[in-house]
């Protein structure tokens, strides 16, 4: 089946599916997206990526020309069209044409679009065993300079770290802020487990407040485990009993090595290994949003 593609309230052929050269999104990374899933047809915590979506646009002065509503639906009716139950939804919303020069007021229509694809997970090994990664030199953003917050179409920062990675061939990479603290992975959230308390970077500490971090904070304190919200350096990673990261994308997804040091037992722990499942579950279930 040829997938079709959402560009501003119409449906296109892949091989149809086009934007022009001179929209701000591509001369200059001006616009914002998401990365959305749906499972068994139904997408997973819509509105909480649309409300993340408009709160980006906002946040870089971009006017999104459609409301919340109108946008959720479109997602729904592009995942309908495509025929998709387990999909991963890419959704943005890019500054639009205009002329050259980095003045938004150049532009005309921000252009909406929506590409639906089967979604391609991490190797299934690496949720049994465990990933590797490393400590990539390049500091996350400051949120001065451009706040991780905003999920914005410039990801060139993440990029950066997640070839230091490659390179060494890690397929994830931790990135510090701009005080050497632990902030979060190239598109990831971070989580560590000492003595049976979760830990995971507060959202001043320079990171995208992912949506699946928040999901997995909620399920951990429904099912009795204390979760706190506290800076956390290189040292608190070495020295965890666990670690795991989180994403649309990845889940949940155990790491057991960092930088060369074994976390832990080495091998995913128990208090991972719940919460996935338990996480797995729930995306199945949710309903409630
Ligand atoms: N941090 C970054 C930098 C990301 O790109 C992502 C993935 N969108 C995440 C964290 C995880 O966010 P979410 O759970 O909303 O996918």
């Amino acid at each position: 089946m040829i997938p079709k593609v959402y560009i501003s309230g119409k449906l296109y052929e892949k091989a149809d599916a086009k934007i022009s050269v001179f929209d701000h999104g591509l001369l200059y990374g001006d616009g914002v997206f998401e990365g959305i899933r749906s499972y068994g047809g139904r997408v997973f915590r819509l509105e909480a990526h649309v409300e993340r979506l408009f709160d980006s646009a906002k946040a870089i002065g971009l006017q999104i020309p459609m409301s919340r509503e109108e946008m959720a639906r479109a997602v729904i009716e592009t995942l309908a069209a495509n025929k998709l139950a387990d999909a991963y939804i890419r959704l943005m919303v890019t500054r639009g044409a205009g002329s050259l020069g980095l003045d938004p007021r150049r532009t005309t229509d921000p252009q909406v679009i929506i590409i639906t694809d089967q979604i391609s997970l991490y190797p299934e090994e690496l949720y049994d065993h465990g990933l590797k990664i490393i400590t990539a030199g390049t500091t996350r953003n400051h949120p001065n300079a451009l706040n991780p917050k905003i999920k914005s179409l410039n990801y060139l920062n993440n990029i950066l770290a997640k070839i230091e990675g490659t390179e060494v061939g890690c397929l994830e990479a931790l990135m510090l802020n701009h005080k050497g603290e632990v902030a979060e992975c190239t598109g990831d959230n971070i989580f560590l487990i000492r003595h049976g308390v979760l830990k995971t970077p507060p959202g001043d500490a320079g990171i995208l407040e992912g949506i699946t971090r928040g999901a997995v904070i909620e399920l951990a304190r429904q099912v009795g485990y204390t979760v706190y919200e506290c800076t956390l350096d290189r040292y608190d990673v070495y020295t965890a009993d666990e670690c795991f990261l989180t994403g649309t994308a990845a889940e949940l997804i155990p790491v057991v090595e960092c930088d060369g040091r074994v976390l832990g037992s080495g091998r995913p722990g128990p208090i991972t290994r719940e919460l996935r499942q338990r996480f797995q579950a729930l995306v199945r279930e949710d309903r409630s949003r």
